[in-house]
């Protein structure tokens, strides 16, 4: 399925190597964007591309190896973008990291609790503070941070930073949100429930593991990664031109749950 939703827009996937941001940056590139598909995973963007351009073309995305955690890396992405296609229209500041050794208040070493804000909260700042300089050139822009449920719900099966962290993106995005909105940048948060993707499945390593999650969600399922894509792209195209500050969620029901089916 092809289309024109993103006909004539340059867009930024940051984690494009991996589950959500691989499939964004296809779909991306399908509805007709240039895409700069960035990860700190080098050979995993490069493949990205080389999928692009076997279901789309040549030309229409580039890879660029960055950590998003370094804010000279971001500041040479978002150059890379406007060097190569001219301008900024999509910053969609993907990349983020859910530690195994996460844990509760008590066993959480800062050392996690450092990487993760790094990566999860700073990493995203620095995306939408590169964005906004060029987005300011080309006269606005739509950006979208990926937050998760856990922002919105507390779980008894802890991972403290990773909370925090996705918090701090939901309360970030909205504040930006607001400080740009005479810019024409709107800013949203995704809020992803429980994806089958690699950041997720090697968490749950156990059937029991992933039947304790799977009971809370009323669809009965993990979501996949392209239903996450297909709301960055609502959230990216200009169909979404009055939307700006929300919580996005693309969770299957699941924050707004009580009991479920059984
Ligand atoms: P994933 O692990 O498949 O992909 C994440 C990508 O980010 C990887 O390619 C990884 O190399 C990249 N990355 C990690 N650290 C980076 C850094 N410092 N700089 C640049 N790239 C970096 O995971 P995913 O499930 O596709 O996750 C994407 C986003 O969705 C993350 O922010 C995650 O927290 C969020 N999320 C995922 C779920 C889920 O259930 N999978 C749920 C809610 C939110």
């Amino acid at each position: 399925m092809t289309g024109q939703r993103l006909s004539g827009k340059v867009a930024i996937v940051t984690g494009a190597a991996g589950g959500i941001g691989f499939e964004t940056a296809v779909l991306f590139a399908k509805e007709g964007a240039k895409v700069v598909c960035a990860d700190v995973n080098e050979k995993g963007v490069q493949n990205t591309v080389s999928k692009i351009s076997e279901l789309v073309g040549n030309g229409v995305a580039i890879p660029f190896k960055a950590d998003v955690s370094k804010e000279d890396q971001v500041k040479a992405l978002v150059e890379k973008a406007v060097e190569e296609y001219g301008k900024l229209d999509i910053m969609f500041n993907n990349a983020g990291i859910m530690h195994p050794e996460d844990d509760n208040a008590l066993n959480t070493e800062e050392r996690i609790w450092n990487l993760t804000m790094d990566i999860n909260v700073k990493g995203v700042w620095f995306g939408c503070k590169h964005a906004i300089i060029a987005m300011r050139k080309s006269g606005g822009g739509s950006i979208i941070n990926t937050a998760s449920f856990v922002a919105l719900m507390g779980a008894a099966t802890p991972q403290l930073a990773y909370t925090a962290s996705k918090g701090a993106v939901l309360a970030m995005t909205r504040e930006l949100a607001m400080v740009h909105a005479r810019e024409n940048i709107r800013f949203n948060s995704l809020c992803p429930g429980p994806i089958r993707t690699p950041l997720l499945m090697d968490f749950l390593n156990t059937e029991e593991k992933k039947q304790r999650r799977l009971v809370h969600v009323p669809q009965g399922r993990f979501g996949e990664a392209i239903e996450q894509a297909y709301g960055a792209l609502f959230l990216a195209s200009d169909e979404s031109s009055f939307v700006t500050g929300t919580d996005f969620r693309v969770d299957g029901g699941l924050s707004n749950a009580y009991v479920t089916p059984e």
